[in-house]
């Protein structure tokens, strides 16, 4: 798929109800902003507060659909936090179109041999285990679309273990098969399809910590590979499930 010659429709995401998890920053924002310009109503969720309240006022401001804001720490959600999460969408929307797992850490750049434990869990709990955990929970809410997508944040090195990528290399691939086995498993619900994305190399906070010494200016902005984004998100996509992209492709 070329996404550079992607065009999506104006009102591609019309009354559809989208959750975007980690949009107070980096392609998340970018996302939520765009599925609203595209007529979604979006569930806006990150861990802070005043980042999420920046996004929200900027989407109204832009006259998109007035979204909702959904704060929740990935990295200690408990069973009951989810059970929160769905009770509040089912009574404020009674469904849910779609999901964007964007949220994700990027834990440390050393060898596996050094790499810290508790590191490690943390970045489990949110590139991996609040994906599964909150795709779980909030099943019974998009079986109730007449047709939802799944969207899952993948990375390059979720395909290719390269070394000093450790826990977040590793919770990537566990994505990549999360994603696959929910395609599989949910095959017979044709009104939800599961998709993984690579966003490929964006000037964001994370990949500015993951490269240091590079130029921002010399990559593709958020904004830059929302085509692919939106083409996941909206019909034009319908009937693909347990796919991988590249949003730079
Ligand atoms: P980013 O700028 O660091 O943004 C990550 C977002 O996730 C932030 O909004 C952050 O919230 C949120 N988040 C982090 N930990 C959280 C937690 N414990 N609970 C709730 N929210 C949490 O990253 P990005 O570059 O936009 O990356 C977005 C996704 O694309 C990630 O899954 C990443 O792995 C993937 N990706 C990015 C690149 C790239 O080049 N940028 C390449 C490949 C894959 P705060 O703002 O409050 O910290």
């Amino acid at each position: 798929m070329n996404f550079k010659e992607y065009h999506p429709a104006p009102d591609l995401l019309k009354g559809r109800v989208i959750l975007v998890t980690g949009s107070g920053d980096g392609i998340g924002r970018a996302a939520a902003i765009n599925f609203a310009l595209h007529g979604a109503t979006v569930v806006l969720h990150g861990r802070t507060l005043t980042k999420l309240e920046v996004i929200y006022d900027e989407i109204e401001s832009l006259g998109a659909p007035q979204p909702a804001i959904l704060p929740l720490q990935l990295s200690s959600a408990s069973a009951r936090d989810y059970e929160l999460l769905v009770d509040t969408l089912e009574q404020q929307f009674g469904r849910l179109d779609g999901i964007l797992h964007n949220a994700g850490i990027l834990g440390e750049r050393v060898a596996l041999a050094n790499y810290p434990v508790e590191v490690w869990d943390e970045v489990m709990d949110v590139n991996l285990r609040a994906p599964f955990a909150l795709t779980q929970a909030l099943l019974p809410l998009l079986q109730r679309s007449e047709n939802a997508s799944v969207v899952f944040a993948s990375s390059g090195v979720g395909r290719d273990a390269r070394a000093l990528w450790g826990a977040y290399s590793i919770s990537k691939f566990g994505v990549e098969a999360l994603s696959k086995i929910f395609a599989a498993e949910m095959a017979e619900y044709q009104n939800i399809r599961f998709n993984c994305i690579n966003p490929g190399a964006t000037r964001t906070a994370m990949r500015a910590k993951a490269y240091p010494q590079e130029d921002p200016k010399t990559l593709p902005t958020p904004e830059d590979i929302m085509p692919a984004y939106l083409y996941l998100m909206g019909d034009d996509s319908t009937g693909i499930s347990g796919q991988t992209f590249d949003a730079q492709s």
